[in-house]
Order: structure tokens, then sequence, then C-alpha cells
């Protein structure tokens, strides 16, 4: 009798040892699915709600083969994004180049010429957007996806004017802080290829290397590389003509070599048509004395630069308007 009481009592001990397991295995595994369903929802809430990366943003479509660009004139500073100081980081904003796009493109609709338009209203202290992705950031890796959008939007635009026009021209508009108070435009070529002489300029090699290669060997006027840099109709005459010297023009053939120059940027190199495609692009570094000093200097070179598009669209692209 007393053995098979023994034996009773083992008996209910393991079945509560074995209950005992059940309980704690059901409690453990429905606390590690609740951790992990609560992460995967904070971070759903993060990328998906939080942020509408379009506000710091301004794009519009066009009706003439041109885009307009402008990077470094925003002033939006979102705190929870670091501010950019790693080594080689450049945070300076070009002044009054943002509200310089929009008074252009605010000229250009006036003849009923609109401009595609890609503008960044973030402060560069958070973002460069004249970088490869990797460069943006300084290692705060969260604007990537607003470096994405901007950059999706130039190239979705750039591929719609080729479908539509078959050619055209992205125009990056930056302000510089050089002494010599003059536009420099920039086509990748170096302060030593601009120096060659014409036969070196309207060589393969050189051509090559330029961001309007695609228009130097097809354009309405016909003429060739040189001319297209610092000819009669280069863009840089155009300006010149209209009171706002620049270099490469028929009167400032190129920068020497101890003069600062900006050669042309990430933007440059991949919306124009060094290595592919019909579309060219030049970068626009505008000095500040009497260009864009005050909004009343903005809107006055506004003007002058909205003609100067559509003359130099007519002259080596077509017209549109
Ligand atoms: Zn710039």
């Amino acid at each position: 009798m007393a053995n098979r009481l023994e034996k009773l009592s083992m008996f209910i001990i393991k079945i509560e040892k074995v209950l005992f397991l059940i309980i704690f295995l059901i409690f453990f595994s429905c606390s590690s699915n609740k951790t992990s369903s609560d992460d995967q929802d904070s971070n759903i809430l993060i990328v998906d709600n939080d942020i509408d990366w379009s506000e710091f943003l301004e794009y519009s479509k066009g009706n003439i083969p041109v885009i307009l660009i402008s990077v470094h004139g925003g002033t939006m500073s979102p705190e929870w994004i670091s501010d950019r100081s790693c080594p080689g980081a450049v945070t300076v904003k070009d002044d009054n180049t943002y509200e310089l796009a929009k008074e252009t493109q605010e000229f250009l609709s006036l003849i009923e010429a609109s401009p595609y338009v890609v503008l960044n209203k973030m402060s560069r202290k958070k973002i460069d957007l004249n970088r490869s992705l990797e460069d943006s950031n300084c290692g705060d890796t969260s604007t990537e996806e607003f470096w994405d959008l901007f950059h999706k939007k130039v190239l979705e635009y750039r591929q719609e004017i080729e479908t539509l026009f078959g050619k055209g021209l992205v125009l990056d508009i930056h302000g510089h802080g050089h002494p010599i108070q003059r536009i420099e435009l920039g086509y990748l070529l170096s302060k030593n290829n601009l120096s060659e002489n014409d036969e070196s300029l309207n060589s393969e090699d050189i051509k090559s290397l330029s961001s309007i290669r695609s228009l130097a060997e097809n354009n309405r006027s016909g003429i060739n590389h040189s001319e297209l840099l610092k000819g009669e109709k280069s863009f840089g005459s155009l300006l010149d003509n209209n009171g706002y010297p620049a270099v490469p023009s028929l009167n400032d053939n190129y920068p020497s070599a101890n003069e600062l120059y900006f050669t042309g940027g990430y933007n440059t190199f991949y919306y124009g048509s060094r290595t592919q495609g019909n579309i060219d692009a030049i970068q626009l570094e505008i000095n500040k004395k009497g260009v864009r000093e005050d909004l009343n200097q903005v809107e006055n070179f506004a003007s002058v630069l909205s003609s100067v598009i559509m003359d130099y669209l007519s002259e080596h692209y077509g017209d549109y308007n």
C-alpha cells in the first residue's frame, strides 16, 4: 500500500513539472513575440508616418527641355538630423540661389516656357545633394531616403525630357565666394583644359570629358565645342553681353592657373552628357556682388538668366515657345 502511494505522489510531481514547463514555455513565447512585433511597429512608424521628405523638396514638370536644380540654398534645419561635421564637409549656404531658381522659373512662365525644377529646401548643414550618397551625410544615414528622393526626381525628369524632346539641358545653380566677381560656368573641364587651343578643345580627348559632349556632337547652329564654350553664342558670352561677366566666354576665355574656379560637381557629372545620353549640364557658380546680395538683385539677374536660357535653347537646341 505504501509503495502504491509513493508511486502516485511521484506521478503527481512529474505532472506538476510538465505543467510548469508548458506554462513557462507559453509565457516565454508570448513575451518574445510581443517584443519583436513592437519593435517592427515602431520601425514602421519612424520610416513611413513621421517623415514626409517631400516637405523639403520643391519639384514640378515643365514644357521646355531644361531642368533647374538648386541644392545649396536651403534653410530648413530639422534638429533630429545631425549637423554635418566630418573632415572636409562644406556646410556654407549658397545665399539666395533657391530664390534665384524660383524667380527664373517665374520669369520663364511669363512667356509660357516652364522649366522642370528640382529645388532642395534643406540646409546644407544637414545634407549635401551635390555629393554621392556616401559623402552626403557625414554618417547620419537618416537622410538617405531624402537623397534618393531628390536624385530619383532629377533622373525621372531627365528621362522624360529625353523621351519628349530628344535632348535637353540641366542647369545646376550655385553661388561662389571667390574674389573675382564673375560667373563661373562648369563643364567638367579643368582650367588647364580650358586654356588649350581650339584644335585641342575640339579633339575627342577633351570633348569626351565635357558635360556638353552631346551638344558638341550635334547642335542646331552647327558650331564646334570650342565655340560652344567661349564663342559669341556660348552661355558665358550671352551672360556677359547682358552685363554679367562669366568665364569661359568671348571676353574671358579661361581662368588663369592661380585663380579659383569650380569645374562642376557630382550633379554636372551624373546629369550631363559626359558619359551617356543627350542631356547636357552646366554648373552655374554665381558671384555675390551685384548679383545675389539681395532679392532686388536676384530679380534683375533672374530676368537676364531666363532670357539667356531661351536664347541658348533657340541657338543650339530648337524653338520651344
Ligand atoms: Zn553650391
